[in-house]
């Protein structure tokens, strides 16, 4: 037994999410089970992620799927598959993309740190639209006809983000794609639940899709997945994989050999390699989130929530539970004066606390249960009484 106390480190209360930084979700106990029963054999990886394909094209309606070591790692497989596609030269050059059509066309508003991932495969970004919303200049957001007067011929793909209100319709934005030849690959890492989203942005025709797997499918921290069309999860695939293997009999089951001029060697995604244990402990992960109901889930987180509202205005502290969409997670506000000091002071409270932090310039402290452990619902409670009310 090794533990976080034998290295000094306290655990936190985790009231703000799945978020990477605190750690992700906790691990479901079928996943783990899962995870120990793998760590005990030896499998091809190859072999293994090709039947992961299988099952995961069963669950979700995409063509193929593999598991990658997080959306973050998917993004920059996707990304290589696209501007590689089968061709082994082309692998062979990432992230030096001079020779090869390398332009991902995003929305302005869609930037983020994360399209980070998409760059590292050596993909360069053409941003298009404004967002007059935001900037407090109009009305408009990024409109279709942008994307498509971005088009040439150092066009390699186009990178959405989805969410519930990202703009132009994802629709739009895929008939576009394909009236042009060009892929769609979307970053929908944290777009889940509902998980009817998994099949819903498959079926929207986009050619691949990043989730997370360590977020509310509660699968390890460090998992994701890729889905989407067989010919560029193949590519995606190669690019991972370990290729130390002699041509003669190296036989790729999820790529069509005759459509490679050669074997790859150790591809942009070597360094994002997915252990078997990882890979059967989000297989399980996934397996019970489906087969769950989610709605009951998140009515339960919700409540956790309204349980802790109850002990707040008992202190006299008034919150609000913010849950318009019954399949999305439920999340508790607390208006609080010096939002930023309640905020550092949880931090160092004992225990620790840490809570949403989205909204602390609007003076708002956010609570989300989803990692929450039920047995640490008494300590959050009190340990936001006593810190809102010394402020
Ligand atoms: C969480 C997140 C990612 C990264 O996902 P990982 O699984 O941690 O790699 C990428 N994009 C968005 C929008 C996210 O929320």
């Amino acid at each position: 037994m090794f533990s976080f106390n034998d290295l000094s480190v306290e655990p936190i209360i985790n009231a703000c999410g799945t978020v990477t930084r605190l750690g992700g979700s906790p691990l479901r106990p079928e996943a783990l089970d899962a995870y120990q029963q793998a760590s005990l054999l030896a499998v091809p990886l190859e072999e293994l992620q090709t039947a992961v394909s299988k099952q995961l094209a069963h669950w979700t309606g995409a063509e193929a799927g593999i598991i990658t070591s997080g959306a973050a790692a998917a993004l920059t497989l996707g990304a290589a598959a696209i501007l590689a596609g089968n061709d082994p030269a082309r692998m062979e050059c990432l992230p030096h993309t001079e020779s090869m059509p390398n332009e991902f066309i995003i929305s302005r508003d869609q930037r983020s740190g994360y399209d980070h991932a998409v760059r590292a495969s050596g993909a360069s970004l053409h941003e298009v639209g404004l967002n007059e919303v935001v900037s407090g200049a109009g009305v408009r957001r990024t409109e279709t006809w942008e994307y498509e007067s971005a088009i040439s011929d150092k066009t390699a793909g186009i990178l959405y983000v989805y969410t519930d209100d990202s703009a132009p319709n994802l629709d739009e934005v895929v008939a576009l794609g394909k009236q042009h030849g060009i892929p769609i690959l979307i970053d929908a890492a944290g777009e889940l639940p509902p998980p009817s989203n998994l099949k819903k942005l498959i079926k929207s025709g986009a050619n691949l899709v990043a989730f997370s797997g360590g977020k509310a499918i509660g699968g390890p921290q460090a998992t994701g997945l890729l889905l989407g069309q067989k010919q560029l999860v193949g590519s995606a695939l190669l690019q991972m994989l370990d290729m130390d293997d002699h041509p003669q009999l190296w036989n790729p089951i999820l790529s069509d050999k005759s459509e490679l001029q050669g074997m790859p060697r150790h591809g942009i995604g070597r360094g994002f390699k997915v252990s078997k244990e990882s890979i059967m402990a989000l297989m399980a992960a996934i397996n019970c989130f489906l087969n769950e109901d989610n709605s009951q889930r998140m009515a339960i987180l919700a409540g956790i929530l309204s349980d802790i509202q109850t002990t707040l205005e008992e202190a006299g502290i008034s919150s609000q539970l913010v849950w318009s969409d019954r399949e999305t997670v439920p999340k508790l506000q607390i208006p609080t004066r010096a939002a930023f000091e309640v905020c550092q002071n949880l931090r160092s409270h004992s225990p620790r606390v840490f809570v949403g932090h989205g909204l602390l310039d609007q003076g708002i402290l956010t609570i989300n249960a989803i990692a929450l452990r039920e047995h640490q619902v008494n300590s959050l409670s009190q340990a936001l009484i006593n810190c809102v009310q010394s402020e």
